[in-house]
């Protein structure tokens, strides 16, 4: 890392201000991240700037206030095609996090492109909002489900992929940054296999996008998702990129208002993308306040963020690597700043029960993720994740936490 990159931890701190809240008395320590991250001052003016002074439906109104909501609705959409590098704005759907997009998908594209013994391609680190809506559509389709096996190390086994791969390849669901593990898959690699066969892509980044650049353009994904609360955005709000010839031949997930263009009784016609696919009153607040995030990312920089967070990561495996009886799961080459492990002898939910006492925030359970858990033999881990906020000092207190909790059990 160069010195120009180096973030000011110290100063972003204070852009937090529920970092500054004591938390069981003690200073909090915030390593659960990937289940969601803080939010910056900046984000929550922007919400309460809007509800304060713009507050109105979108689309509709001739009024004032609607007009602006609309252009603070429309204008954050473009900021995230922006951040995602697309095409078009009419690519960014706005739905309610990673999970809806991936069910919008599934159900909109899916029913219509697969059929009975067509094939979708999953990969054994899925979280279960990337496996159960597959499930459902196999369900519905008389479709086969095919894994993509995960290796020792939390690598995917791309030669069982290739080999995978066939004429009924009609879909592959990957994730870009795996929950559990923090693997980052090889999504370029993938989604280019997956060309020579037809197949289309959707990448699941709910864990990617506060820490890696991403564009859907050079991926050349046909969808891509995120849930802007891990972004440090509120939640209740998160994008589905689709490229537009795509999106132009998939018929709407729900009906309602926004989504339309012309209603009787007898027939209703559908408006164009992206407003297709958002039926009723969107989450206004949520796209002005997941722009606000967004902002804020990048003008702190994702790369200097994704280099700190990997000396972080770096510095918190060798910490946790001394830890007696502390088993790390997923070395994989490229890892986000995720660390789970298990500590022999103790329950995950005690580890985290104790850590939560000395105010300091794990994940603990099997992180909406069971098959890849089974896979490594265990039915929980505790899981560390880490933002740009954290530092050495919270790694060190997660260490003397577990210090304490290894104290607890051997008495
Ligand atoms: N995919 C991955 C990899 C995730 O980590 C998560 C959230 N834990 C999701 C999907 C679902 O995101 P959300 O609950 O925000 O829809």
């Amino acid at each position: 890392m160069t010195a120009l990159a180096k973030l000011d931890v110290a100063a972003l701190r204070k852009d937090f201000p529920i970092l500054g809240r004591p938390v069981r008395g003690r200073p909090l320590v915030y390593l659960d991240n990937a289940a969601t991250t803080q939010k910056p001052q900046c984000v929550l003016d922007a919400i309460l700037d809007y509800y304060r002074n713009d507050n109105a439906n979108i689309h509709r109104g001739v009024h004032e206030l609607s007009e602006r909501a609309t252009e603070a609705y429309e204008g954050a959409r473009e900021r995230l095609r922006r951040f995602l590098n697309a095409a078009h704005a009419r690519e960014i759907i706005f739905v309610r996090g990673a999970t809806e997009g991936i069910n919008l998908v599934a159900q909109s594209w899916g029913r219509l492109a697969v059929g009975p013994g067509d094939e979708i391609i999953l990969s054994h680190l899925e979280h279960h909002s990337n496996i159960v809506p597959w499930q459902m559509l196999r369900d519905q389709r008389g479709a086969v489900l095919r894994v993509i096996p995960v290796l020792d190390n939390g690598e995917l086994d791309l030669a069982a992929y290739e080999r995978m791969l066939g004429p009924r390849t009609k879909i592959v669901a990957i994730t870009h940054v795996s929950n559990a593990l923090g693997t980052i898959t090889p999504v370029r690699r993938i989604i280019q296999l997956a060309r020579d066969w037809g197949a289309a892509v959707l990448v699941d980044g709910a864990q990617a996008a506060a820490h890696l650049p991403i564009d859907v353009r050079a991926l050349d994904c046909d969808f891509y998702v995120l849930s802007g609360h891990k972004v440090y955005g509120p939640t209740g709000i998160g994008v589905l990129y689709g490229k537009q010839e795509r999106l132009e031949a998939m018929p709407p997930y729900q009906g309602g208002g926004d989504m339309i263009e012309s209603v009787s009784f007898e027939r209703t016609t559908f408006n164009t993308l992206p407003y297709k696919f958002e039926a009723g009153t969107p989450h206004i607040a949520g796209a002005i306040g997941l722009r606000a995030a967004v902002d804020y990312l990048e003008q702190v920089g994702l790369e200097p963020v994704a280099a700190h967070e990997h000396e972080l990561l770096d510095y918190a495996t060798q910490a946790l690597g001394q830890v007696p009886g502390l088993r790390i799961l997923g070395t994989a080459r490229e890892k986000a700043a995720v660390i789970s492990f298990t500590l022999n002898g103790v329950h995950p939910h005690d580890v985290g029960t104790i850590l939560d006492q000395q105010g300091i925030a794990v994940r603990t359970g099997h992180h909406c993720a069971q098959p890849v858990m089974e896979r490594f033999g265990v039915a929980a881990t505790t899981r560390a994740s880490f933002a740009l906020y954290n530092t050495r000092e919270e790694i060190d207190a997660l260490v003397a936490g577990l210090d304490k909790v290894r104290r607890i059990f051997e008495r």
